[in-house]
């Protein structure tokens, strides 16, 4: 204890002793950080990279002209002349400043590279930073309203440059002397995750890691936060800093990562002794046999409804996970969950019917739903709303959302996201039903017998396995992370960014097919009209129903915003530039709690007045202004005259500030799959029941047609995860 009190101590005294020495030399430190960097890794936490990052982008300002800035050719100021360089990461990789110090003191130069860094978002940013760096003659700068993450690797990096500009690079940690790892002690490191800080804090012993604490809450709920919950194993299993970051929570990984070499470099480690990550030998794989009544693949929300309801009925279950964590796609779904005639919507005076919700659901889908499998859905959602109020998931929140005639989506009642708060419900239930959860093991093979399903085969790192079981359910999810499936169905959508999770590739798709399974709408993908490009994420629905409205770079209108995805989607892009900006306002965002990851990821910008928004996104303010009027009058009346939308106009956008997030279609959902029938068994391509064998969710196909209208995936899964659990019950007490 003592010991650790000495460690902090010396470092509170360090730091302190460097903010001293920064104010004396006049440079603004905003506030002593443990660490340097921001968010570093591929992309957002999903396992798509960042739109195209390819354009080296760079900059330099120098005051050619000192007349409009505090900036003269050589600026008075404190600093030793000469060139630094200092490096942070930036969204897509390292960022780096160079500045050059004149005689007088001053910085004279700033040159800003960063070559991963987003085109659009990043990379247009750079000439302005740079800018800002001169003006300000600190690394204290304002920074670029959306492009968060590179703003702050700048200032990052212009610290450390103006750090040794100050001669404070001599300072240096303590090193473990001899054959030591470490000074044995308590050390914290910090760096900035997905959603805000995430500490790591270390026990270490001459030679060993005894304890790693992660610190981590801000992350995104169900992937960031898995990281979080996980590395600390993985890195004391390890005793090294050098494990793999968790696949689909890359800048959350690495965000740990950064923090703790910060405090392994602190406890005197030498981070070059430790063996690189991945580089211990793959053996050869044993082989073990397991047996069950009913083996479920994929622990999304159909997966995991189907689990629990099985274990409630008294079966024995096991559910193979190829990731290392549960989820899937269900932890994306930010909107809600459609169900009608439901004792929310009763509570509320909410007219709805069963009837209206198929119509509503085989219009969306352009009428080739498979209308029985959408009528068993209308009618249970209402059972199933009931069924999750019981296991501890209420969903009391009832609005619209496109394509509804009705109220009809019900989301939690705080407005988080539902998949986020659906998975945190089901992986307590399946925790306190104690139901094994078999993680990073894929499933290959359904496993046939006189061609009835009896089990499936399996594989982890090291270990091959069969499962037999009495009944098989499939809950895969879809193919919208498989490029090559994409593809081969709908060739035109090569390139374009997906929102789905890094295991959606269409496992279950091809294994059924294998086994005689037919299949249904394959070639129906669906966009996603509001996804942010540079982070793949999802602007729900919600946003829109709660009233934003859709305009173009020329600041207008285009559309009516609560239409079906597939023609808002279209009507994006048909604007120029194929994109458009979602704008909303302060309100708004007072009462959608998702709408805070957004602005902590950086991809909102902001304005105090509509002007000053149309500004920062080079919209014409007063076309901007013009078009906000008319749609609040819209709004008063009741009526809009241009597009006739509807739905979502209880609120105006009258409170400042206003928001502006930029965005284009993305691949959302893959309406095809498996062919089911209303007892959720897949059927083979003679039109027969295969036995033993059931599906349910994004894996299946029928249920949303040509396009699936917003709030129908969850419906879908918690319906048909019930049913295929109720089959399959049914099927093993044959
Ligand atoms: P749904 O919404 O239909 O429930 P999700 O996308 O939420 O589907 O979840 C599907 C889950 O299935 C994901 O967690 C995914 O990692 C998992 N999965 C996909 N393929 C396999 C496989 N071959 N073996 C085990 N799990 C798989």
């Amino acid at each position: 204890m003592k010991n650790e009190l000495t460690k902090k101590r010396f470092f509170t005294g360090l730091i302190a002793g460097i903010v001293m020495i920064a104010l004396l030399a006049g440079l603004e430190i905003a506030e002593p950080k443990k660490a340097t960097g921001q968010a570093a890794g591929t992309a957002a936490e999903t396992t798509v990279s960042e739109g195209a990052p390819t354009a080296e982008a760079a900059a330099t300002a120098a005051p050619a002209e000192p007349t409009n800035a505090s900036v003269s050719a050589d600026t008075e100021g404190t600093f030793t002349a000469g060139t630094y360089t200092g490096s942070a990461n930036g969204f897509g990789g390292p960022v780096e400043v160079t500045l050059t110090v004149g005689d007088a003191g001053g910085i004279t130069n700033a040159e800003i590279t960063g070559s991963s860094e987003t085109p659009d978002i990043g990379g247009k940013a750079i000439p302005t930073l740079a800018q800002q760096l001169l003006d300000a003659q600190s690394a204290e700068i304002d920074g670029v309203s959306g492009a968060t993450f590179t703003s702050q690797a700048v200032r990052d990096a212009a610290t450390q440059a103006l750090g040794k500009a100050s001669g404070m690079e001599t300072m240096e940690a303590p090193k473990a002397e001899g054959d030591n790892l470490f000074i044995p002690g308590t050390y914290t490191g910090s760096s900035t995750g997905f959603g805000g800080e995430v500490d790591v804090t270390v026990t270490v012993s001459e030679k060993s890691i005894d304890d790693v604490q992660i610190e981590g809450s801000h992350e995104t709920e169900n992937i960031g936060t898995f990281a979080v919950e996980m590395l600390d194993d993985r890195i004391l299993e390890a005793q090294s800093p050098n494990v793999d970051a968790l696949t689909g929570a890359t800048v959350t990984s690495n965000a740990i990562f950064r923090a703790l070499n910060d405090a392994l470099v602190a406890a005197g480690a030498d981070l070059t002794k430790f063996p690189a990550a991945g580089e211990e030998e793959e053996g050869l794989k044993s082989y073990e046999e397991l047996s069950t009544d009913i083996v479920i693949v994929g622990a999304g929300g159909a997966g995991m409804t189907a689990a629990i309801k099985a274990t409630q009925a008294g079966k024995d279950v096991i559910i193979v996970e190829k990731m290392p964590y549960v989820g899937g796609n269900t932890t994306k779904a930010t909107g809600g969950m459609n169900a009608a005639e439901t004792h929310y919507q009763a509570e509320q005076g909410i007219e709805d019917t069963v009837e209206q919700f198929v119509e509503d659901t085989m219009k969306g889908g352009h009428d080739i739903n498979d209308r029985s499998l959408v009528t068993v859905m209308a009618e249970y959602s209402a059972k199933a709303i009931d069924w999750l109020d019981s296991i501890g998931a209420p969903l009391p929140k009832v609005s619209f959302s496109g394509g509804a005639t009705n109220r009809r989506i019900h989301a939690p009642e705080d407005g988080s996201g539902v998949g986020a708060y659906l998975v945190t419900a089901f992986r307590k239930n399946i925790d306190e039903l104690g139901i094994k959860v078999m993680y990073e093991t894929k499933a290959t093979d359904i496993m046939t017998l006189d061609g009835a399903a009896v089990g499936i085969m399996a594989e982890s790192k090291d270990t091959y396995y069969t499962i037999h079981a009495k009944a098989v359910i499939l809950a895969t999810g879809g193919f919208g992370n498989n490029e090559g499936m994409i593809v081969h169905y709908k060739p035109d959508l090569k390139g374009t960014v997906t929102t789905s999770a890094p295991g959606i590739t269409g496992d279950g798709i091809l294994m059924a097919e294998a086994v005689g399974a037919d299949l249904v709408d394959i070639d129906q993908i669906q966009l996603h009209p509001t996804v942010e490009q540079g982070t793949s994420m999802l602007i729900t629905e919600s946003v829109r129903g709660d009233g934003a409205i859709l305009v173009n770079q020329e600041g207008k209108r285009f559309t009516n915003e609560l239409l079906t995805r597939d023609a808002v989607s279209a009507a994006e892009l048909a604007q120029p530039g194929s994109y458009a900006y979602i704008i909303f306002d302060q309100k708004l965002r007072d009462g959608l709690k998702a709408i805070e990851k957004y602005v902590s990821t950086g991809i909102t910008v902001q304005g105090d007045t509509i002007e000053d928004l149309a500004k920062q996104i080079d919209v014409d303010p007063a076309t901007l202004a013009d078009t906000l009027t008319k749609w609040n009058q819209y709004v008063a009346d009741q009526k809009d005259p241009d597009f006739d939308r509807t739905t979502g106009m209880e609120n105006d956008l009258s409170t400042a500030p206003y928001y502006a997030i930029k965005i284009a279609p993305g691949i959302h959902h893959t309406m095809g799959g498996v062919k089911i029938n209303t007892s959720a068994e897949v059927i083979d391509i003679n039109g027969n029941a295969i036995p033993g064998l059931f599906a349910a969710g994004e894996v299946t196909g029928g249920v949303h047609g040509g396009n699936r209208i917003g709030g129908n995936a969850v419906a879908d899964i918690v319906v048909f995860g019930s049913i295929a659990s109720e089959s399959a019950v049914a099927y093993c007490d044959k």
